[in-house]
């Protein structure tokens, strides 16, 4: 039988995982339930389970006829700390957190490509090693399973995920090859003057006029010092100062964000955000300290991978929109998965504007279209066959 066939079959299974995962949202690394759901899942499938990874991850290896190759498959499983919105009857019983990106819907596909390898373990060509990592909004997930030995022992050959994408249609996947996702840093400024009364700023040293300059400085790195024929963001997204209105505070704090697709790019921002950080401060007599965390690689496609995923859409949708071209300044932790292991990030167009299923991911409204998910599972189940089955 078909993939899609049994997927279909399988719809409603699916479909009531995800629902109960958005019933019972869990922010990242407090997955337990979630997780505790995915390993006995995973266990009656007869499978070697290991929790507690990174907190609350879980892995499963699936055997095949022959040990390799080794395929690695991820699903994120955490929620988002928003108040949903959304007046559905499955909607979230935790107030204040909501699965509002769509990894309800991820975990739900994943349990059901489980089902449907396990159940041709005879005829696998190789391993799959199913990877449920909590975290992936921001809390570090991926990175602190791969510090955890996610990828070793078996360590993988190549590695897909996917994610359902509500900016796009039902019907729509996107697979480019190479970069897709941005990566993303955080930076953190410090600047330090000296305070004083509001009323006399000769005798003061501010701060908070300091930081203004800064934040506008900063605006010319995108504007004149990368090539308008590359990408990169740089945003400030909190600045804070004081605590009164008639006292110049002694420091003033700025945090943003960098997303950029090339190395090359990323180093040359950050020379220059460094660069006019510490001039612009020290042209105001402050100091000012920087410091720039990396929060995700770009998610870059390995050509090889993405034509046999494009492939496996083509056998299971024919009627499939494969956007060979889409990209966003958006970054996804699956990243570190995919350094040194060729791999592939698949988007799923999951909006449906007549359902009102098209509000962005992190809107408390956020809602995607579920007839995506069959065609999601067999897709991966297919793709995994197919990875497994050629030598790359
Ligand atoms: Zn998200
Ligand atoms: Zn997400």
């Amino acid at each position: 039988m078909k993939f899609l066939d049994e997927a279909l079959k399988m719809k409603d299974e699916t479909i009531s995982f995800r629902r109960d995962f958005h019933r019972h949202p869990e922010l990242g690394l407090l997955e337990n339930r979630t997780a505790g759901i995915v390993a006995d899942h995973l266990r009656n499938l007869g499978m070697d389970v290991s929790t507690g990874i990174a907190e609350t991850g879980v892995v499963a290896i699936l055997r095949g006829q022959s040990e390799s190759p080794v395929l690695l498959m991820r699903f994120d499983m955490d929620a988002l700390p928003i108040l949903e919105d959304t007046g559905l009857d499955f909607a979230s019983e935790v107030p204040g957190v909501m699965h509002a990106c769509g990894h309800d819907g991820h975990l739900a596909v994943g349990l059901s490509v489980a089902k449907l390898l396990s159940a041709r373990k005879a005829e696998l060509p190789g391993t799959i090693k199913f990877v449920f990592q909590p975290a992936e909004e921001g809390a570090g997930g991926a990175e602190k399973m791969v510090a955890e030995g996610v990828l070793e022992n078996p360590r993988p050959d190549y590695s897909i995920a996917m994610h359902v994408w509500n900016q796009k249609p039902l019907g729509w996947y996107g697979l480019k090859t190479g970069p897709v996702m941005a990566g993303a840093e955080i930076f953190s400024i410090n600047v330090k003057g000296r305070g004083g009364h509001g009323a006399s700023p000769h005798n003061t040293v501010d701060p908070v006029v300091a930081a203004a300059q800064i934040v506008t400085s900063l605006q010319v790195i995108v504007s004149r010092n990368i090539s308008p024929l590359d990408s990169a963001v740089v945003t400030v997204g909190s600045i804070n100062a004081g605590t009164a209105f008639n006292i110049i505070p002694q420091e003033a704090t700025i945090q943003g964000t960098i997303r950029t697709f090339e190395p090359e790019i990323l180093e040359k921002v950050k020379e220059r955000l460094e660069a006019i950080v510490t001039h612009t401060a020290e042209a105001m007599g402050c100091t000012a300290e920087v410091d720039i965390k990396k929060v995700t690689y770009p998610v870059a496609n390995n050509p090889e991978v993405t034509h046999v995923m494009k492939i496996a859409v083509e056998t299971i949708n024919p009627q499939a929109e494969i956007d060979q071209s889409f990209l966003t300044m958006g970054s996804e932790d699956f990243s570190f998965m995919m350094q040194g292991i060729p791999g592939c990030f698949m988007m799923v167009g999951s909006a449906n504007a007549e359902k009102g299923m098209n509000f962005d991911h992190h809107h408390p409204k956020f809602n995607f279209d579920e007839d995506c998910l069959p065609y999601a599972v067999a897709i991966m189940a297919q793709g995994a066959i197919e990875i497994l089955s050629r030598s790359l």
